[in-house]
């Protein structure tokens, strides 16, 4: 059973609850377009994990059997518990190298990008941290643990994370000693000097206790939420890749070779001398920073909302069938994900091309339904038919109602 996929429903109900806390409270954490943002990342994140997952297994797996000092067993409580517990010492260094070069921050600044904070922000996650997120968790191979404990003990370590994800909760006591809280976590979600790379911990904040990388929520330093180099984006896809494509450019842009390769392991932030000089980047000032924002037409949020959904629901289905999908099954479930994503960004961006590729994305979905059955996504069977057809007129008919509304401003 997959733990996340389980997690859904409770997932949607909390961030249902936060957003009438919200409105009871009178205050406004939320914006549907920075929330849509979010999802999207997190939707295409688990997607592209279905492809990727086995980059991290078969190495862990290779490292057990090759290199385990000790053979745990997976019916020992105790295995289970030092597991936890180690799987948060390895996330501590793979989240503060995360933070502190340039390459594994091109993955992790994803998570950071949103300049709001609630739950859905928790679900915001890179699609591209299997790259290199393996590497951390291999001294748990080598220390016997094995692979589903392993499995378990991630899966526990990402939903403990949740629910720190929430401005609603002041600091917590005693806990706030050990445990990581949504106080300590607001501060790590900071762009504020004061709260910038401090607070690790993906359960225990003992780590940055002890590895001097604390930082308390301090009430005269209220914390900015975001990245000091904003996405200024609603396209999941490019929030994926923007780093990447700076450490790309700017590698091309230098001279000596030794700094093409090595910008990619310094400290993040770190450019060559002679590109700083020629394309000098300035970083915002914090007291005028303004939150990403583009107008857009009631009638259009809510047509993206509920397209959004569909993507959701595809999301889920792909989690839930993955085991018995063929890889060209998953990559068409991802190609279509990630197409349509890209394309509802757009929309949320309000370009002006949003409302042609919206067209195009809901032709797009005829190909789609005489391929997913070809590649066994979903057998060919009438009632997949019928719902999808239904979907997809419906849609139709939505998108024609709100046509005149696109590329307009807001009232
Ligand atoms: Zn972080
Ligand atoms: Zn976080």
């Amino acid at each position: 059973m997959n733990l996340i996929l389980f997690a859904v429903p409770f997932f949607l109900v909390l961030i249902a609850i936060e957003c009438l806390a919200d409105r009871w409270r009178g205050v406004s954490h939320y914006r549907l377009a920075d929330s849509i943002n979010s999802l999207s990342a997190g939707v295409l994140s688990t997607t592209t994990g279905l492809l990727t997952k086995g980059l991290g297994l078969v190495t862990y797996g290779f490292a057990l059997e090759h290199l385990a000092v000790f053979e745990l067993s997976a019916d020992s409580l105790w295995v289970w518990a030092l597991a936890f517990v180690l799987y948060d010492f390895c996330y501590y260094w793979l989240h503060r190298l995360g933070h502190e070069r340039n390459i594994l921050w091109a993955a992790h600044l994803v998570h950071h990008q949103s300049e709001e904070y609630n739950l859905s922000t928790a679900l915001r996650q890179t699609s591209t941290g299997f790259l290199l997120g393996w590497i951390f968790y291999l001294p748990m191979a080598v220390l016997g643990v094995p692979l589903l404990v392993f499995v378990g003990v991630a899966a526990m370590n990402l939903l403990y994370q949740f629910w720190v994800h929430t401005q609603h909760i002041p600091k917590l006591g005693w806990f706030e000693w050990f445990f990581v809280t949504p106080s300590n976590h607001r501060a790590h979600h900071a762009q504020n000097a004061l709260y910038m790379d401090r607070n690790y911990g993906g359960v225990f904040i003992l780590w940055d206790r002890l590895f001097g990388s604390f930082q308390e929520e301090d009430d005269n330093e209220p914390v900015v939420f975001g990245v000091t180099t904003p996405l200024a984006s609603w396209n999941p896809l490019w929030a994926n890749v923007q780093f990447y494509a700076q450490l790309w450019a700017d590698a091309r842009r230098a001279e000596r070779g030794w700094d093409k390769l090595r910008i990619w392991f310094m400290r993040t932030g770190w450019r060559p001398a002679d590109v700083a000089r020629k394309y000098p980047m300035d970083k915002p000032d914090l007291s005028r920073f303004r939150k990403f924002e583009v107008p857009l037409d009631g009638r259009v949020q809510r047509y993206v909302a509920l397209q959004f959904c569909g993507y959701v629901a595809l999301g889920s289905y792909l989690m839930g069938v993955e085991s018995q999908l063929p890889t060209a099954a998953l990559v068409l479930g991802w190609g279509a994900m990630a197409w349509g994503l890209f394309v509802l960004g757009m929309t949320l961006e309000n370009r002006a091309l949003a409302l042609r590729l919206e067209w195009l994305r809901l032709a797009s979905n005829l190909p789609l339904m005489g391929l997913a059955p070809l590649v066994g996504l979903w057998p060919a069977s009438l009632p997949a038919w019928i719902a999808l057809v239904a979907y997809s007129l419906l849609s139709v008919v939505a998108l024609y109602r709100c046509k005149d509304r696109f590329t307009r401003r807001a009232s």
